[in-house]
């Protein structure tokens, strides 16, 4: 692989000029009517062409007149790796370089033995094509503007990534070849795999035949990231700057693999199988170190069964239901829920009168039939508050009395009824009926 060196500038013409040699050119150039041997008159015009050497961008070639000015064309063209230094001039019939200094039409040999310097032509700067660009060349082939690059350079330092060793950032250049450092770094409880390369400026590493990618591309797309070996001589090319990232510098990343043993465990097999009583054991062994490893497995469920009531549910209080394991034994409990008490209730009594007879009040009311084992009368003296009650079984007649005997002169009684209904030993009480009131003369 050729070397050239940063500011070497006549090494890096030679390149061009070896680059050049082998770009077969389109000539435009205009014929000269007079034939050879007579000098450029101003009616002659010529061809300027560029050419971007390796780089990009789009110049059409121009038809200068003898003497005219011109402007050479304002576009920088890119090449990723390079700096654009300006523009050489080449002539086409006699492949000669304009040189700087006076110097004036010279091969590329003759300015590599001489020391010459090539002359670069900035975009945009105004030129008038006269004498000087003709020198006894009488074949009129035109003039190319030949791209001058600058290889650029890039610093690629190592990470040891935990490990240790001594490692010097590699300097290189666009085409310049380098050896990776021969030392192998060192890490307690790791071994080396190799070197991965990172581009720092967006963190991505370099994937053969693919390009560069991120950690989670990589991982997501199953890629592999490439590996450098120690001692390996590389050409810095142009992979290293696609996607138009070129003035970035890079790491070599030193992988590393675990050299601890890993476990490989083999089936579970269960050495206890559990119940519902109690938790059971599965252990598997290593089949490379023959360790065992064990952890417990979760009860099963119970199998209960129907149930017994040892306790039912009433209107006023909730039952319980107790179950049984069918395989362990273990009982639990439940509750029932008390039973819908208004199924069962009485309605409303209506108390159609209370007559006072004497020491006697007599009350009557309307029988109700359902829900209705009897009734209960609530007999109050009206000023001290005192109550007194009397059940009263359920009658075959439409409206039912009772006559309360042996009431006190000069007093006046409120009375209500409700009825009540027996189921079991629970009494369910229907609503208080209207009051009515009775004075005793
Ligand atoms: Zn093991
Ligand atoms: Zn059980």
């Amino acid at each position: 692989m050729r070397k050239t060196t940063t500011g070497n500038v006549l090494s890096v013409f030679i390149a061009f000029c070896m680059i050049f040699a082998m770009v077969p050119f389109i000539q435009n150039a205009s014929v000269n009517g007079n034939g050879s041997g007579i000098v450029a008159a101003a009616s002659t015009s010529y061809a300027v062409s560029y050419n971007t050497n390796g780089g990009t961008g789009s110049y059409p070639a121009e038809h200068i007149y003898f003497n005219d000015s011109f402007i050479v064309n304002t576009q920088k063209p890119v090449n990723p790796g390079y700096t654009f230094k300006g523009w050489g001039l080449n002539r086409l019939s006699d492949n000669k370089w304009y040189a700087a200094g006076g110097v004036g039409w010279k091969t590329s040999s003759e300015i590599a033995q001489n020391n010459y310097v090539l002359r670069i032509y900035d975009p945009g700067t105004e030129l008038r094509l006269g004498d000087s660009w003709i020198q006894g060349e009488t074949t009129s082939k035109g003039f190319s503007f030949v791209a001058q690059w600058t290889p650029k350079s890039y610093n690629i330092a190592y990470d040891l990534n935990g490990g240790s060793g001594t490692f010097s950032t590699i300097r290189t250049a666009m085409r310049e070849t380098f050896t990776i450092s021969a030392s192998v770094p060192a890490r307690g409880g790791y071994a080396f795999k190799g070197w991965n390369l990172l581009r720092n400026s967006d963190g991505k590493y370099y994937v053969a035949g693919v390009g560069w990618l991120s950690s989670g591309e990589i991982s997501s797309g199953n890629y592999t990231a490439r590996l450098y070996d120690p001692g390996t001589s590389l050409t810095f090319g142009g992979s290293m700057v696609v996607d138009g990232i070129d003035d970035s510098d890079f790491t070599f990343k030193a992988l590393w693999e675990s050299t601890a043993h890993v476990h490989s465990w083999g089936d579970w097999e269960t050495t206890k199988a559990a119940t519902c009583a109690a938790e059971g054991v599965r252990s598997s062994t290593c089949s490379g170190c023959g360790e065992v490893r064990t952890e417990s497995i979760a009860r099963t469920e119970h199998d209960w069964d129907a149930g017994i009531i040892v306790k039912p549910a009433k209107y006023y209080s909730s039952g319980v239901r107790t179950y049984t394991c069918k395989i362990c034994g273990l009982t639990k409990s439940s509750p029932i829920p008390a039973l819908n008490v208004a199924l069962v209730t009485p309605a409303k009594v209506r108390v159609t009168s209370a007559k006072t007879s004497g020491k006697k009040l007599i009350v009557k009311w309307k029988r109700i039939v359902k829900n209705t084992k009897g009734y209960q009368l609530a007999v109050k003296d009206k000023k001290t508050g005192k109550q007194k009650y009397i059940n009263v079984a359920q009658g075959r007649k439409t409206t039912l009395s009772k006559t309360v005997k042996k009431l006190k002169k000069k007093k006046t009684y409120s009375v209500r009824v409700r009825a009540y209904n027996v189921i079991g030993d629970e009494t369910i009480y229907g609503p208080w009926s209207n009051v009515k009131t009775g004075k005793i003369r």
